[in-house]
């Protein structure tokens, strides 16, 4: 066994999690099923002008990661080993915790460099102009190959339904073109 290459296994299974975010984001959260992560990602979407508590909604969603992490190890491992298997399962699982605190940093300060200006510009564009584009929620990567992608001249937002950074950082959202209105 060696550790090295479980720390590679563990690589990987961070490295898809863009990917994974892109497909739950965009055929689960908006899909047409009844899964729960849904009803809760739709209940974001009404309240996106607050604050969430990312570290609740890990806790919500942890046996279903742990779950579904586990899942992918057992199968694996007669495959690629159980310390492969299980460096990947770690993977995806610190994959899931980077995704979830990347997204509830878009919602409560602004964004302060060129990328987080167009990854916080496209979020708020999913959020408050077209739920059908736009889903990634750390990377654009995904949304620009399977033609999701848009990135508007700018995005309006009416001040009740303003993120909550904006009175406190308005210098950011104007950089980013996300602009407040009323
Ligand atoms: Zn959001
Ligand atoms: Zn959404």
């Amino acid at each position: 066994m060696s550790s090295s290459r479980t720390f590679g296994w563990a690589i990987a299974g961070l490295a898809v999690s863009p990917f994974l975010e892109y497909a739950w984001h965009a055929w689960i959260a908006h899909g047409k099923g009844r899964h729960p992560t849904r009803v809760a990602h739709l209940e974001h979407h009404r309240t996106a002008h607050t604050e969430g508590d990312p570290w609740a909604e890990i806790r919500e969603n942890a046996p279903r990661i742990v779950g579904t992490a586990a899942a992918v190890a057992v199968v694996l491992t007669p495959f690629v080993g159980a310390s492969r298997a299980l460096g990947l399962a770690t993977g995806l699982g610190a994959g899931y915790v980077a995704i979830t605190l990347s997204h509830n940093r878009m919602h409560e300060r602004g964004p302060r460099t060129p990328f987080e200006d167009a990854l916080w510009r496209a979020h708020f564009h999913h959020h408050y102009a077209d739920p059908t584009v736009d889903f990634g929620l750390t990377s654009l990567v995904f949304d620009r190959l399977l033609g999701t992608a848009v990135d508007p001249e700018r995005v309006v937002i009416r001040v009740e339904r303003a993120p909550s950074w904006w009175a406190r950082d308005r210098a950011a959202g104007e950089r980013a073109r996300i602009h407040v209105e009323g």
